[in-house]
This record gives C-alpha cells, sequence and structure tokens, in this order.
C-alpha cells in the first residue's frame, strides 16, 4: 500500500536533469549538490540515480560518510569544510575533498599527522562575504597552503555566486572578473557556478559546476520554472483527501475560524500539515492540484491537515489523491504564493513523509 503523504522522487526525472546541465555545461564535470537530504530527496537515492556524476557536494561530513557507507565511490566535496582536527583523518580515510575557506582550517592541516595528503578546494570570497579569503589575503593563505605537505597538489579553488539568480544583475560578472583575476594562471580545478551560473551565465562554468536545484527539475530564478529550461520535477508532494464535507455560506473553517465561506461549497480536508513540512504560513489561495484542477487551501494550515475548497459541484471522494507540488504544480508556483523560495519547502519536509523511488 502506498503511504500517506509521501514525496515520490523521480528516478527518470533527476537523469534527464543531469543531462541537461551537462549540455548547458559540455566542457565542465558535474558535482552534484546533494547535502540537506538531497534537497529532501533522499540523499543515497538521489546519488545512486546520479550515478553518473562526477562527483557530489555535500555540506557536513556525516553526509558524506553516509554516501560512503552506502558505497558511492565518486569524488565527494564538504562545501562548509571541516571544524576539528579529529575529521581530518576521516577525510583521509574516506577520501573526501574538503573546502578550505578559514585562517583556523589551515592551522589544523598544519598541525595534524596525516597517512595521506587531503584534496583542498582553497574557497576565495570574490563578492558574497559568507566564506572564504579575501583577495587581499589569497597569495598569503594559497602560499601557506602550497608549503602544507599535508595539503595534496594541485589546490583546487573555487567561489561562490551571491546574486547568480538574477540574471540582469551584474554582481555577477563583478564575482567572475575577481576569481579569474585571482586563480587564472592557477594549476587545479576551478568551480565558480552553482545551478544558476550554470544555467544563465554559461561563462562561469569553469571545470566543474556545482548544482544543486536544477538537478531537482526547479528554477532558482523568482518567476522561472525548471520547464523552460527543459529541466523535469523530480518530487511529486502527494497526499489525499480524507473527508470531503458540505459547507454552507458563512461558515468558517479550521483554527481561528479566519477563513468564511462566501457561498455554499464543498471541502476537502488533505492529510498533510505543517507536522509534514508543509508551510503552516500559506495564505488562502495556495494552490493544490485535485483530480486535473487547481483547488485553492483555505482556512489555515494545522498540524496534520489543510483544508481546500473543491467548488459546490466538486465530485472527489475521500481517498483520491492530491498533489501539493510535483509534475502537474510546479513548486516554484507553491513557493511564490507561499512567499517562500523552492529551496526551502523540499528541504523542510519532515521524516514523516516517506520518500519513495518512483
Ligand atoms: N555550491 C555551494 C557552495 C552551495 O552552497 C550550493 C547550495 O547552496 C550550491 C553550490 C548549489 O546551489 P544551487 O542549489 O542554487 O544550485
Amino acid at each position: 500500500m502506498k503511504p500517506f503523504p509521501r514525496a515520490e522522487i523521480s528516478s527518470s526525472a533527476l537523469q534527464n536533469n543531469l543531462a541537461v546541465l551537462r549540455q548547458q555545461a559540455s566542457r565542465s564535470q558535474v558535482m552534484a549538490v546533494v547535502k540537506a537530504n538531497g534537497y529532501g530527496h533522499g540523499l543515497l537515492n538521489v546519488a545512486n540515480c546520479l550515478h553518473t556524476a562526477d562527483g557530489f557536494g555535500l555540506a557536513r561530513l556525516e553526509e558524506a560518510l553516509e554516501l560512503r557507507a552506502g558505497g558511492v565511490k565518486a569524488r565527494l566535496l564538504l562545501l562548509e569544510g571541516f571544524f576539528r582536527s579529529t575529521d581530518l583523518p576521516l577525510l583521509v580515510a574516506h577520501d573526501i575533498d574538503t573546502v578550505v575557506h578559514h585562517e583556523s582550517q589551515i592551522e589544523m592541516l598544519e598541525l595534524a599527522t596525516l597517512s595521506k595528503p587531503v584534496t583542498v578546494w582553497l574557497k576565495v570570497d570574490s563578492g558574497m562575504h559568507r566564506l572564504g579569503v579575501t583577495p587581499e589575503q589569497f597569495t598569503q593563505v594559497y602560499a601557506r597552503l602550497m608549503a602544507c605537505d599535508n595539503v595534496a597538489k594541485p589546490i583546487h579553488l573555487m567561489t561562490h555566486f551571491a546574486c547568480a539568480d538574477e540574471p540582469e544583475n551584474h554582481y555577477t560578472q563583478v564575482q567572475m572578473r575577481t576569481f579569474n583575476q585571482l586563480t587564472a594562471d592557477l594549476p587545479g580545478f576551478r568551480t565558480l557556478a552553482n545551478s544558476a551560473g550554470a544555467l544563465y551565465w554559461p561563462k562561469s562554468q569553469g571545470d566543474w559546476i556545482r548544482p544543486g536545484i536544477a538537478l531537482y527539475g526547479v528554477s532558482p530564478v523568482t518567476g522561472d520554472c525548471g520547464a523552460n529550461h527543459g529541466l523535469i520535477p523530480a518530487m511529486n508532494l502527494v497526499s489525499r483527501l480524507i473527508a470531503v464535507r458540505d459547507h454552507k455560506a458563512g461558515q468558517p473553517v479550521g483554527y481561528g475560524c479566519y477563513w468564511t465561506a462566501k457561498q455554499d461549497t464543498r471541502l476537502g480536508v488533505v492529510a498533510i500539515g505543517y507536522g509534514d513540512g508543509y508551510p503552516r504560513n500559506a495564505p488562502e489561495g495556495t494552490p493544490v492540484w485535485v483530480n486535473g484542477r487547481r483547488v485553492p487551501i483555505v482556512g489555515r494550515v494545522s498540524m496534520d491537515m489543510l483544508t481546500v475548497d473543491l467548488g459546490a459541484d466538486a465530485t472527489d471522494l475521500v481517498g483520491d489523491e492530491a498533489l501539493l507540488w510535483g509534475a502537474a504544480l510546479p513548486v516554484e508556483e507553491v513557493a511564490e504564493h507561499i512567499g517562500t523560495i523552492a529551496y526551502e519547502l523540499v528541504t523542510k519536509l519532515t521524516p514523516r513523509v516517506a520518500v519513495c523511488l518512483a
């Protein structure tokens, strides 16, 4: 029996999206970003579906160790880097690359006794001002890493964009110029582009692209949709109607009674709520897909349920499926209604939602 609610993950959609990105960046290798449980799609599932990717980007060491324990052999890179000197032997033992972005990490590398050097991607702060060494620090830090026996050579180089999801914003060009000026003549791989870089800024593609959200079929750009790029949504978030009720004009529904029907209608109660990760702040009118049409959420989303206005003539039945987002209802559209981004919706699903490979 199928579980409800469930996130159905399409292996063919993931593979299609990887192929689209390869086509967009035909000279680059692809580091599929699968941190945060594969953006909510299931870490090992996604890595297995994307086994032809050249590498995987993770935030945390635990995520990388989970992939290695699951038999993943490809290159793994910790995008946040490591934090404790005790992490270093694990990086060596499991052949995990790390970003280096802070002096404290260099000190740990210099002081460690390791059986093998660690593969390092030095992160340059080209303008995001979150992580990375500044252009002023770069030469000295690079030389220090070059002199460190615990650092494998060549050192790879990376940066991250602040505004690549704004195709009109020239700040991305400023960041590209800063990074290129510092790193152009150095050996090692160079990587700049997230999904938005790969799709909208072809000159940023470099030796490796690091797409996350686009692999899941979603556009990183507000107002855009993955389908415009040939991407296919990889997640269908599905639940079902657990009640269909006649509802009289003037009657409210749900906690706070803050929505009241203007006319007689039929309401559907869908078994999903904020306890599953569906946002409580989804406003009236946020669409849900039921039996081939969009119907609006009415009333407050509660922990296990939400209510939709099916319309006076509705013939929907208890047990019918409801799609919260997916192939027929782009998550980008739902996110816009809720005032958030698709990244947040897909990564916030709770363990109550069964993640199933379709
Ligand atoms: N590279 C780094 C360093 C990141 O932190 C992320 C995600 O936040 C990505 C790449 C992938 O970004 P996106 O999902 O926008 O493609």
